[in-house]
């Protein structure tokens, strides 16, 4: 069994970019700036956004954390995103979700500027996605195409089963999978929540990419030996044992399906870490883009 090294390969990632922060600067060029903007105080939320910001850092990238009440309203929001729209200095923001109830999330995602959007959730980006143009791949669905590459785990003619088809991971997960090209090129099954029978479809996978949100639901008798198992699932389960009150788990029961995997990711260090490098990755491309206009 491989563990997928989350990681170490977003480390590797991160060393990259910061080569090319490196090269801008010397050529004189404005390094890429990321700004995030967060509404309200889940700390959850919170706790990614300041990665988000640290990442920025060790990269030599500029960062802006935008901090916006719980009670923030919607036309206020869609206020500060058509601000950072037209600043020049911004080459990429993202809106953490989830967003407070007052506010529409779909009418504020459509809102930002497509190619500032590097999250990739706006409908252009998504749309570009599905067909196979250039864009923003959404950050989750592209660093796990990266850890596949990377390792070099076989796709083509691989029957992948993605759980849970969200539009943040599942959904882009599925199209991506099923794309001509590496990695790519699997036959692909999406379940969710009305999905008959999901023991069956598992068990007959050569990929299976968890993304529900359920601790320990993909167990040692729902897949097959030789599987490649990515966990995107990031639960914190109450533990006050833990100095932080918590501990964080994913969808799989990795101490039983791990003996039957030729390739797994853990969590925490797989999928996770992966996330933030690509939303790295994402904004030096957004840099680019704008540097070639
Ligand atoms: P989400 O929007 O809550 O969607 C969950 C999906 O799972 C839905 O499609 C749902 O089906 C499906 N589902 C729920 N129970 C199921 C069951 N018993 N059997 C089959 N499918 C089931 O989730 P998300 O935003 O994609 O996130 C999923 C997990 O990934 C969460 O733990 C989240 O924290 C984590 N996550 C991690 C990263 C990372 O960087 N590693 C990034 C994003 C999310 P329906 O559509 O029918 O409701």
């Amino acid at each position: 069994m491989v563990l997928l090294d989350g990681k170490k390969i977003s480390n590797d990632i991160k060393d990259e970019i910061t080569e090319e922060v490196k090269k801008m600067k010397a050529n004189g060029e404005k390094v890429p700036h990321l700004a995030a903007v967060i509404v309200g105080n889940d700390g959850a939320s919170l706790t990614y956004v300041g990665s988000k910001v640290r990442a920025c850092e060790r990269v030599g990238f500029e960062s802006t954390m935008v901090r916006m009440s719980n009670t923030t309203s919607e036309v206020e929001l869609l206020d500060k995103i058509h601000e950072l729209n037209d600043n020049d200095d911004i080459d990429g923001f993202i809106i953490q979700l989830p967003l407070p109830k007052q506010i529409d999330t779909q009418r504020v995602l459509m809102a930002v500027n497509p190619d500032k959007d590097v999250d990739g959730f706006h409908p252009t980006n998504f749309g570009k996605m599905a067909l196979d143009m250039s864009t923003f791949i959404p950050a989750t669905p592209f660093g796990i195409l990266e850890l596949l590459e990377r390792y070099g785990v076989e796709t083509r003619g691989k029957h992948t089963v993605v759980i849970g088809r969200s539009h943040i991971v599942g959904r882009p997960m599925s199209i991506l999978m099923g794309r001509k090209g590496f990695p790519g090129n699997s036959t692909v099954t999406l379940t969710h929540s009305q999905t008959k029978n999901i023991n069956q479809i598992t068990s007959q996978a050569d990929i299976i990419i968890s993304a529900l949100g359920v601790p320990g639901f993909l167990k040692a008798e729902m897949v097959k030996d030789d599987v490649v198992i990515i966990d995107v699932g990031i639960t914190r389960v109450p533990d006050e044992t833990k100095t932080k009150g918590y501990y964080i788990t994913g969808d799989v029961d990795f101490e039983n399906v791990s003996k039957k995997a030729s390739y797994i990711t853990p969590v925490p260090g797989g999928v996770g870490p992966m996330t933030i490098a690509m939303l790295l990755k994402n904004t030096l491309l957004a840099r680019e883009n704008k540097f070639r206009k």
